[in-house]
């Protein structure tokens, strides 16, 4: 016999509904009936999880058919589909019956032995008496339309039984059809929308209250969804500019509501601190101290970006770290394998009785939730509040409500304590992989390092903050996320490898920022590497042995001392100009993104900053910055540098580089999209405050500013006439001593520099993106990070075309991530290159191997490299000439 599961808003609905159908026949031949209604005895409301639970209660082998009455009970039956196992889910059916009279039509013949179809066909037919009887005498004896006063008439008498499931209610405000106690609409400022910070500030504060609340977005039509649960809220897709209705149900719901719209009216208190106001001041030295004192610096991805210094060259880890780090600060590391990685196969794991696993689901969560909370404490001591917030975000995953439910309802259903996490905790990350933001769409991360904590827990694996206190040796995980990073100890870590992820993921950048070499992309070649084994690895040439042969053992270890030897020394002369043996003086700068960096490049012995990411300095406002804001900032810049030369690139945004007070639309190619330059045809006024506290800085120190992401001629005059508008304004010309460049990182930039370089004092080769667009193949795309390989003899012989059209008139720099290998300088500076900015920590290396230089065989280097079959053929040359 079927069994039927009756979803209703209202329990004392349901309870009826189904006395009255229970009348029909004896007890003894009647079907189970379950019902799913109401959030409790008087609250309306329906919710998916308890839907599965009573399909999941019924012993129904012939199947289970679901009556349901309107609006979210549709969507909370259906979703309950997904919660359950598919051989369970493939004998449900979801009924558009009236709930009363198709009830009652289903339980009679249900209690027949009818097959679920019958009963699903008779229930849907339930109305058919009624109609047949009403509108057929209506129309007959009146001759008359039914006017809509009767209409609502016969609605209203039948309120919550008659009325067809609506599938505009799916998407109309309201989280129950009844009128909530109190609602409003509030508005997300937040340039990133209602990511997963705010998101949890705003389920904290819902479920403080003793009220039902749920949101819906009005532009998305997506909701309405339990506010007091923060994967559901992340199902919203809230992003910058939209509305949501907040609505109530409950004796709290209009002092629900108000805080909530107080908290929107706050930007869900996600105000960005001031990075940088002075000298050692404010965020950045804030993260230096907790890099210093090992205890998590940089956590937060509010202190990273994917724009940061971050290659896969010697010493290229973010600048400021150097001096404080206690890793080996090289990209080459050896050791016994550390594996602390998570493998979802769960097929050794012994699955106990259904309550046996959501105890160890419970535990594991504790487990779990005690360690983030560890992380979060020592985050908060050292680097700040506003970091170990993100902490808080994943605290609040753990404990929501619909997660655990979700999670033993897939136990319910016969899931195993750790499958049950890992889809569920899987699904969620997907929710977030699916959002418009990019910033939003990082979280999945977030949720990836919940799910690894949580399951490792369960299955009795040590998590990496744990398993790396038995001694030094290299962790493999499957991708490094930025709490895993955060906690690592340097001094036992001797370098990470990850089977997943590019080299640019705010994991990576943690750790190199704390001295810890990282090989990224292994893939399958360490699947199965067991703990122990020894692993070798050489980021700079993509070199990574599994079980090195002792002759292989010595060859790394001697490279590892070669490299820490050549370190020391290099440090001991950093402080001197660099020129080649034959006289040729190269400045050798350093690529900044704060006070600290540009504090951090003197010490290393930079001749002053060669790149200046402005939108890293201010990457963590969530207003735009004033003139007077960032002259500030420049000027403290300016005097971290000791006065020397500072090259401010105007605001950098798109791509991988969100900015947080200037949203983007979403593009199909955004690396091919509104990128530097290109986002401010359409808002000239932002470029040109940057340009005036650019003119007011120059007035006072050595300046140079310079366009990212340029491409033509007609945009470079452009953007001269844009810095022409803002000095007239700022300080009624240009200053007499500011150098104007641009950065040369689209091909056809590079092809027509001379045209372009007319009126310009320098250029700056961002080989990051030229080798971009040049080979094609996205950055921090792991998929294709062999491709786009700076080495790659296509890209060498656009920057020594650049040299050879300009290098006569303009000063030909380069700043990115090819500066920083020292290994590279001979080659540059042979294609034409007279000025390298670095990474702070590569300063000294990159000085030494330029003082080893001898002009002539530069000059040889270059067109071998140029003339190379490929990158390797040029690695080999390289290695030949060292
Ligand atoms: C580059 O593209 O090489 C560069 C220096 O710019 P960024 O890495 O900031 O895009
Ligand atoms: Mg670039």
């Amino acid at each position: 016999m079927i069994g039927l599961v009756v979803v209703s808003h209202s329990r004392a609905l349901a309870e009826a509904a189904v006395g009255l159908a229970s009348e029909m026949v004896e007890a003894a031949d009647r079907p189970q009936i379950a019902v799913a209604a109401g959030l409790d005895e008087t609250t309306f409301g329906t919710d998916a999880s308890a839907v599965a639970e009573a399909i999941w209660s019924l012993d129904a082998p012939d199947g289970v058919l679901v009556l349901l009455d309107l609006g979210s009970a549709v969507l909370s039956a259906e979703m309950a589909l997904e919660f359950l196992e598919p051989e369970v889910a493939e004998r449900v059916v979801v009924s558009s019956a009236p709930i009363v009279e198709g009830l009652v039509a289903a339980v009679v013949l249900a209690s027949t032995g009818a097959p679920i179809e019958a009963v699903a066909d008779e229930a849907r037919r339930g109305l058919e008496a009624k109609q047949d009887h009403l509108d057929a005498g209506s129309s007959t004896t009146t001759g008359e339309q039914v006017s809509p006063a009767v209409t609502a008439d016969v609605v209203a008498t039948d309120a919550g039984t008659d009325a067809q499931p609506d599938p505009s209610a799916e998407v109309q405000p309201g989280g129950t059809e009844t009128q909530p106690d109190a609602s409003a609409d509030i508005h997300v400022s937040n340039a990133h929308g209602l990511h997963a910070r705010p998101a949890a500030r705003l389920v904290g504060l819902v479920r403080s209250f003793d009220a039902a609340v749920t949101l819906t977005n009005l532009d998305t039509g997506r909701g309405p969804v339990d506010a007091a649960s923060l994967s559901k809220v992340a199902t919203l897709n809230a992003r910058h500019g939209d509305r949501l209705r907040v609505e109530a149900i409950g004796p709290a719901a209009q002092d629900a509501v108000d805080s909530v719209r107080a908290l929107a009216e706050r930007a869900f208190d996600d105000d960005g601190e001031r990075p940088v106001t002075s000298a050692g001041g404010a965020n950045r030295s804030a993260s230096a101290a907790g890099v210093e004192e090992g205890t998590g610096a940089d956590a937060s991805p509010r202190d990273i970006s994917p724009s940061a210094d971050v290659g896969t060259d010697p010493d290229t880890r973010s600048a400021g770290a150097d001096a404080r780090r206690s890793g080996s600060g090289l990209d080459i590391a050896m050791g016994p394998a550390v594996v602390a990685e998570v493998d979802l196969d769960t097929s050794g794991y012994e699955r106990g009785s259904t309550e046996d696993e959501i105890a160890r689901c419970r535990e594991a969560l504790s487990v779990a939730a005690a360690s983030i909370e560890r992380i979060r404490d020592s985050v908060r001591a050292s680097v700040g509040a506003a970091e170990a917030e993100i902490f808080d975000a994943q605290l609040a995953m753990l404990s929501d409500p619909s997660l655990t439910e979700a999670v033993e309802l897939a136990i319910r259903a016969g899931a195993s304590a750790p499958e049950a996490c890992t889809r569920c905790l899987q699904d969620l990350a997907h929710e977030f992989e699916s959002l418009d933001d990019a910033y939003q769409r990082e979280r999945a991360q977030d949720v990836r390092s919940v799910l690894r904590r949580q399951v490792g827990a369960l299955l009795g694996r040590p998590d990496v903050e744990a398993s790396t206190q038995g001694g030094a040796g290299i962790l493999v995980v499957p991708e490094l996320d930025a709490a895993t990073a955060a906690v690592l100890d340097p001094t036992a870590i001797l370098g990470v490898v990850t089977r997943a992820g590019g080299a640019t993921g705010h994991g990576v950048i943690v750790a190199k920022s704390r001295g810890v070499p990282v090989f990224t992309d292994a893939g399958d070649v360490v699947r199965d590497v067991a703990p122990g084994t020894v692993l070798a690895f050489d980021a700079s040439s993509r070199r990574l042995v599994v079980n090195p042969e002792e002759a292989e053992q010595r060859e790394f270890a001697a490279a590892i001392e070669g490299r820490s030897q050549e370190r020391t020394a290099a440090l001991a002369h950093a402080d001197e100009p660099a020129s080649t043996l034959d006289g040729c003086r190269i400045v050798v700068a350093a690529n900044v993104t704060s006070v600290d960096d540009a504090l951090e490049a003197v010490r290393q012995g930079a001749e002053g900053s060669g790149l200046v990411r402005t939108e890293i300095l201010f990457g963590h406002d969530s207003s735009r910055p004033t003139v007077e804001q960032q002259t500030e900032a420049f000027l403290a810049v300016a005097a971290a540098l000791g006065g020397q030369p500072m090259t401010i690139r105007t605001w950098d945004v798109g791509g991988d580089k969100p900015l947080r007070f200037l949203p983007q639309a979403v593009e199909a190619n955004p690396f091919l999209g509104e990128r530097g330059l290109r986002l401010f045809r359409r808002q000239p006024d932002v470029l040109r405050e940057q340009l005036q506290a650019v003119c007011l800085a120059a007035r006072e120190t050595p300046t140079k500013v310079m366009f990212p992401m340029v491409t033509t001629t007609e945009e470079v005059g452009w953007a001269l006439e844009q810095l022409r508008l803002a000095a007239a304004t700022a300080t009624g010309g240009v200053p007499s001593g500011l150098e104007v460049g641009i950065m040369i990182e689209v091909p056809a930039a590079a092809l027509r520099a001379g045209r372009l370089t007319d009126r310009l004092d320098f250029v700056s080769i961002g080989t990051n993106d030229l080798t971009s667009y040049t080979t094609a193949a996205e950055r921090g795309n792991a998929a294709v990070s062999a491709l786009a390989d700076s080495l790659e003899p296509a890209v060498l012989q656009l920057i020594g075309h650049v040299c050879d059209s300009v290098a006569d008139r303009v000063n030909v720099a380069v700043c990115g991530d090819l500066a920083s290998n020292s290994a590279v300088a001979a080659l540059l500076v042979g294609l034409g290159v007279r000025e390298l900015s670095a990474v702070a920590p590569a300063v000294p290396s990159v000085k030494a191997a330029i003082r080893r230089i001898d002009l002539t065989a530069a000059r040889h280097l270059a067109t071998g490299s140029v003339a190379a079959t490929n990158a390797d053929h040029v690695r080999s040359l390289l290695a030949a000439n060292a």
